[in-house]
């Protein structure tokens, strides 16, 4: 069911438990996305990047997201992720996205702070709820997963209680030490718990971690004990779909493209289930 996701987030951050965002590329991904959760009862922050608009337009993704969304009786947003272009999200909401991010992270704290007032003030209008960054999110990927580039800036605690206040957003994405795409060591990062935990008893919305791909479990529950609320996952998943291609290509049973699809599938679905059951902290 499409539900807000302030709504989805503010009862995570009440209760504890982290909600798994993955970009969807297709129609595929996001049929296995919502499949999954809808399986586990877990709620779900459904992703389209605007970076992926050209692997699929924003028009598809909306009608998709929006379909399979209201296919479901589990609670899930529709969310534009790494917005940078105002117009771009202003189409995006009139398209019946429920959430948007905008991310002018690159940019100064004022100017930051301009781009993201911007969007909160028509998102608001239009009952939409906005993440902000705030600190870099580092990292780029080859498999163009978000767009952020360049070094990772960690977030200070007065920027981000000064940011929220000026701005309003509902979420805000914070930089402990998380990188975009997959780490160049293979190693999991190290985070900066203790700037975690001094954002989370300062900052009153939900904080969002990006770059979930390779930070590795244990990092991902500290994570969700010290407050993270959000976490965003995508690099895993196109891996994930490369396993099952090869698996189809290992059974030898190149006659059917169907077969790498369905085994593209049934990998990108077990790396979903593994995230929601990690980040909720409970066997469900
Ligand atoms: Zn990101």
């Amino acid at each position: 069911m499409l539900t807000s996701a302030k709504e989805i987030l503010t009862h995570a951050k009440e209760k504890k438990y982290g909600v798994v965002a993955p970009d969807l590329w297709d129609l595929n991904t996001g049929r296995d996305y919502v499949q999954i959760a809808e399986e586990l009862n877990a709620p779900l922050i459904l992703s389209f990047a605007e970076a992926h608009q050209h692997l699929i337009s924003l028009e598809e993704a909306a009608v998709i997201g929006s379909y399979l969304a209201s296919s479901v009786k589990t609670p899930i947003a529709l969310h534009l992720d790494h917005g940078t272009d105002f117009e771009y999200i202003k189409k995006a909401i009139s398209l019946g996205f429920n959430s948007v991010m905008i991310d002018a992270s690159m940019y100064s704290f004022e100017e930051n702070v301009r781009r993201t007032k911007e969007v909160v003030d028509y998102a608001h209008a239009h009952n939409v709820s906005v993440e902000a960054e705030i600190g870099h999110v580092g990292g780029t990927t080859e498999t163009l997963s978000e767009q952020s580039s360049g070094e990772s800036v960690y977030t200070t605690v007065e920027e981000a209680a000064a940011f929220i206040e000026q701005t309003k957003a509902d979420s805000l994405a914070v930089s402990i030490g998380t990188s975009h795409g997959v780490y160049k060591n293979q190693k999991n990062p190290t985070l900066n718990f203790d700037r975690l935990h001094e954002l989370a008893n300062t900052i009153p919305v939900p904080l969002v971690l990006h770059g979930g791909s390779g930070t590795g479990d244990d990092n991902l529950k500290k994570c969700i004990a010290g407050g993270i609320a959000k976490v965003n996952v995508f690099t895993e998943f196109t891996t994930a779909a490369l396993t099952g291609a090869q698996k189809a290509i290992a059974e030898g049973n190149l006659k059917s493209f169907m077969r790498v699809q369905e085994l593209a599938d049934i990998e990108v679905k077990k790396v979903l289930h593994h995230y929601i059951k990690l980040l909720t902290l409970k066997e469900i």
